[in-house]
């Protein structure tokens, strides 16, 4: 009995692993076929976003029936804009970021990309469409060339330099030992959680998805490190649809609407000047964003992560 739970057990908590933090996602899933909590639909058909456009519509979401995350929350992201979501750590930001991804079902509402629900189309086309910036990124024991490449095999080596070259980190893997031959991940050279980022959006720099979702790391940068990724972020984000989870307000003042969550409630809703005018919970937010000084300097470097 041990020997077969063993490896069930193995399964099941990466599995878990993969859903909290995207994790190698498309082959993965192919691997742990049998895990798999979420189904394809016999009849499903191939996700087409010509458009863009994100609907979530009257969603309520719980991992566990004791505990209703998310309640009845709509939002319609329009072709090409930039929606952020904010609000009190455990409001369910990151939980809307996997429904979209279709890591776990909802139990009521249903949530559309240009009109077709994600549970009437393949997982694998539905994959292909979204690009995800994920709070921490997880880098293969294999060179930094295989890592930044893994957003799209088939590029080519001047494809996987130009997009590094967007992202900001070519520079400094030049400055690598062995350059894009450098060997990366646990067993290589430890990149800092800023270079993690940047990987990541090369990564979906190459990957060239029409809908980005990016949650935003909760660590603090250095403010070089953070205006840097922005650029590049912005780089990525330009004409796509994007969904950012912010932790810091000062990333998200341009998006083009910011929707704030509390207790799985959208409570406030507007631009980030609206929310200031409306003098709630968003702009208490920002007051004391403002006189902890998380906008302006961060004491923590960018130094490398375990
Ligand atoms: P943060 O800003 O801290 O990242 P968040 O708003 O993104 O928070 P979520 O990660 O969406 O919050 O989590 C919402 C709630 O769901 C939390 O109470 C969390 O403990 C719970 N939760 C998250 N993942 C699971 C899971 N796999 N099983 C059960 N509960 C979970």
């Amino acid at each position: 009995i041990i020997q077969l739970y063993a490896p069930l057990n193995w399964f099941g908590t990466y599995y878990r692993m993969i859903q909290q933090a995207f994790v190698d996602m498309e082959n993965m899933f192919d691997l742990l076929k049998e895990e798999q909590e979420v189904k394809d639909d016999p009849d499903a058909l191939e996700l087409n976003v010509p458009k863009g456009m994100i609907e979530f519509s009257n969603v309520s979401f719980h991992y566990t029936p004791a505990q209703p995350i998310l309640q009845n929350v709509s939002f319609v992201v329009p072709p090409g804009q930039t929606y952020a979501l904010v609000g009190p750590s455990g409001a369910g930001k990151s939980t809307i970021i996997r429904l979209l991804f279709r890591f776990y079902d909802v139990q009521s509402g249903n949530i559309k990309f240009d009109g077709q629900d994600i549970t009437k189309v393949t997982q694998k086309s539905l994959r292909r469409a979204i690009g995800v910036v994920p709070q921490d990124t997880v880098l293969f024991n294999n060179t930094i060339q295989y890592n930044v490449r893994y957003g799209r095999v088939t590029a080519e080596d001047e494809e996987v330099e130009a997009a590094a070259t967007a992202a900001d980190i070519h520079e400094r893997i030049m400055g690598f030992p062995d350059k894009y031959e450098t060997m990366v991940g646990e067993r290589g050279l430890k990149l800092s959680g800023g270079e993690k980022q940047r990987v990541a959006i090369a990564r979906t720099v190459l990957k060239a998805p029409e809908i980005v979702l990016l949650d935003e790391a909760t660590s603090a940068l250095d403010t070089q490190t953070e205006r840097n990724i922005q650029t590049s972020l912005a780089k990525v984000c330009e004409r796509r649809t994007t969904l950012i989870v912010a932790h810091r307000l000062s990333t998200i003042i341009h998006a083009d609407q910011i929707l704030v969550l509390k207790d799985g409630e959208v409570v406030e809703r507007g631009t980030h000047e609206e929310l200031l005018e409306l003098d709630g919970m968003y702009r208490d937010m920002w007051g004391q964003q403002q006189s902890r000084g998380d906008d302006t300097e961060t004491e923590d470097e960018d130094v490398p992560s375990k």
